[in-house]
């Protein structure tokens, strides 16, 4: 009786740690916001009130720029937008 209980222990730990495992890599590969992981502009954070509060270290978030819409991780510095350390390369003049 004892060691069929165990069995099942184990096997639902197993079944368990896949799914969290799995949720771990999901979570991994959601691009980090909140810059857009197309063309490094702010985004405009979507709320959906209590989904937000349920998936909090995730966020819905939309692109002014270039439009994509997707689910971004949040950062943890807070929701300071992400600057490109160089926004626009102004070509030298030719001599
Ligand atoms: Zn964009």
């Amino acid at each position: 009786m004892d060691s069929e209980i165990l069995i099942v222990l184990v096997l639902l730990a197993t079944v368990v740690l896949r799914f969290a495992m799995a949720a771990g890599l999901a979570y991994l590969l959601v691009p980090r916001g909140p810059a857009c992981p197309i063309c490094r502009a702010d985004l405009l954070p979507i709320t959906h009130g209590l989904l937000s509060r349920l998936l909090s270290p995730l966020q819905h978030a939309w692109c002014l720029d270039c439009g994509w819409e997707g689910v971004v991780r949040r950062s943890r510095r807070g929701d300071q937008p992400r600057r490109a350390l160089i926004e626009e390369v102004i070509p030298r003049p030719v001599e």
